[in-house]
């Protein structure tokens, strides 16, 4: 069972498995945010706090809500609102928010998520 957490502990993330892989992505917002961040069905992981301490950020094609924690600022997740996109039925969560241990342990791939959406090792 992988737990972690915002800065400020408000947000409260635990993952339904262990990831072995994880995405750095170059799109305009991730290559701000960071992450890496790795993904689970929709509803699989628990998340203490959130709506309450969180506050979201739709942008572009809005398909999905990437939020953060309203006191220490940091990304913990987004989620999907249109059910026909990419990201529909998926949970997206930010790694960086976890042990270190376990982010040295996953492979990260970069995707090209600025342009190509293709991942660049391929
Ligand atoms: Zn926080």
């Amino acid at each position: 069972m992988h737990q972690g957490s915002c800065h400020c502990g408000a947000v409260r993330l635990t993952l339904p498995s262990t990831p072995e892989t994880a995405t750095d992505c170059n799109c305009s917002l991730c290559r701000r945010i960071g992450g890496p961040w790795v993904y689970f069905p929709f509803g699989t992981v628990d998340i203490q706090g959130h709506p309450e301490q969180t506050e979201g950020y739709v942008q572009g094609d809005r398909t999905l809500c990437t939020y953060r924690c309203r006191h220490c600022g940091v990304t913990t997740h987004w989620e999907p609102i249109s059910p026909v996109a990419e990201a529909a039925g998926k949970h997206g969560v930010n790694l960086g928010n976890f042990d270190p241990a376990l982010i040295a342990s996953v492979r990260v791939r970069r995707l090209d998520g600025a342009d190509t959406w293709k991942f660049l090792d391929d």
